[in-house]
């Protein structure tokens, strides 16, 4: 496999990260050599034009993405994103997260991702439709409701799920509501999708925050990304009585040491489509949030933000990772020598995948769950993973990363052994 690895993964960061990360854990776990190899490169990977009209009249070819890691437990399940650094290597590396994630979490998934290199903001709405609905169509052979199944992800939302939903059905003649997850509620969506990854990730912060002898009630906390993971963890942290302090979005940032009114900054948002100018409160960097001594620190916006230049300087007690691969390997080190206590993106923002496979049997059964019904479920998978981990973490002596991920890969692994090599 030397080519594969040298030629087409190796070269991007975000999939150095993932190997990296594997590779340690196979070690840990005395992974057969031969299950191992196969764990570090994707099933399959689908690269596609998607040729758009823009308003302006002209044709713009984006470049589009689909990958499997792995679908040994099922179908794959994982995020598409809209987003102009969006390469093969970068979703190949997320694929193989999700692997982890649904295998952690119980999940009878594989991981998948996709995307497409584009900027979402600068396009208008007809423009995002007919790419979404051209990218649908060149990914069709290896989506469906038995075979991969997306959802939302960085700049992407309902109404992407909805158009990509519809333009499958119509290649069919009818609904298939199990053909993506985080749809519109009117449109087989699932009650708690849209706050589900903020409220997972709160509900294992508080065991978290608990082991650390802390409270939520009065904790300071940072927040990078006021998306849907940022804005929803703000608001939920703020209704359980912590002290927001600092928000930053794309466009700028705000602080206040007195705590954020984060009902009033969510209108601020909408309004401005940025949290930057809310009144009552100072301009802020991301380079000055992740710095902010805080007692919790949570990235929720893009890959690769705690790096060694700056985890030095991280003065957060714990960090609960909403976003996906926020920290490098190299400044988890340095965070564990300091005593930082990191929650693992494949544990911290597992919610989303969680109540995405609610809804995904809630669509195939046409039977759909009241919210408090789905609430505590996720409540119940989130804490037992929770307490998986940590007990992982504490019988290896290793950090809750390496326990999250030493749970999903044996899992993963067993299942290879258990099914066996075809042919
Ligand atoms: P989103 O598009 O709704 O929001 C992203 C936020 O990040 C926005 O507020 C944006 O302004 C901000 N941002 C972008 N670039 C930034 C920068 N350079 N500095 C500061 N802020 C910046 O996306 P989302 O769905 O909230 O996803 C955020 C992260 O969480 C991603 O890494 C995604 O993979 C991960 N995630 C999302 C879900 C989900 O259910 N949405 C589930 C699991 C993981």
């Amino acid at each position: 496999m030397t080519s594969i690895s040298e030629g087409t993964f190796e070269s991007s960061e975000s999939y150095r990260t993932a190997l990296q990360q594997l590779d340690a854990v196979a070690k840990r776990l005395a992974l057969d050599p031969g299950v191992h190899e196969r764990l570090r490169y994707p099933r399959r990977a689908l690269v596609v034009s998607v040729p758009t009209r823009m308003d302006d009249g002209r044709t713009e070819v984006f470049l589009g993405y689909r990958v499997h890691h792995c679908t040994i437990l099922g179908p794959t399940k994982g995020g598409i994103r809209y987003h102009p650094g969006v390469t093969l290597p970068e979703v190949s590396a997320l694929a193989m997260l999700m692997s982890w994630k649904c295998a952690l979490m119980q999940l009878p998934y594989g991981g998948a991702k996709g995307g497409v290199a584009c900027e979402p903001g600068s396009m208008s709405r007809r423009e995002l439709e007919h790419m979404t609905r051209r990218y649908t169509a060149e990914i069709m052979l290896v989506i469906g409701p038995d075979l991969d199944i997306p959802a939302p992800d960085m700049g992407t939302d309902e109404q992407t799920m909805a158009w990509i939903m519809d333009t499958y059905a119509m290649t069919q003649g009818r609904t298939v509501p199990g053909v993506v997850t985080g749809k519109p509620l009117l449109v087989g969506g699932s009650a708690g999708r849209r706050d589900a990854t903020g409220r997972g990730l709160v509900y294992v912060l508080s065991q978290a925050v608990r082991e650390a002898g802390l409270e939520l009630r009065g904790s300071r906390v940072a927040i990078q990304g006021f998306g849907n993971v940022g804005s929803v963890t703000a608001r939920l942290l703020w209704r359980e009585g912590a002290l927001v302090t600092a928000v930053v979005d794309a466009k700028g940032g705000v602080f206040n040491s007195r705590g954020l009114d984060i009902r009033a900054l969510a209108l601020h948002a909408k309004e401005a489509g940025t949290v930057a100018g809310f009144p009552d409160a100072d301009p802020i960097t991301t380079a000055d949030l992740l710095e902010l001594p805080c007692d919790v620190l949570v990235p929720a916006a893009l890959g690769g933000q705690i790096t060694e230049q700056n985890a030095d300087r991280v003065r957060a007690k714990i960090i609960a990772e909403g976003a996906n691969g926020p920290t490098t390997p190299e400044a988890d080190g340095i965070l564990n020598d300091r005593g930082v206590r990191l929650i693992p993106d494949i544990l911290a923002n597992a919610g989303g995948v969680i109540v995405s496979y609610f809804e995904w049997v809630q669509g195939l059964q046409y039977h759909f769950w009241r919210e408090s019904e789905i609430n505590s479920r996720l409540q119940e998978l989130m804490t037992r993973a929770f307490s998986q981990v940590n007990a992982m973490a504490k019988r290896e002596r290793v950090d809750l990363r390496t326990a999250a991920l030493m749970v999903g890969v044996r899992r993963v692994a067993d299942a290879f052994e258990l099914r066996g090599f075809y042919p």
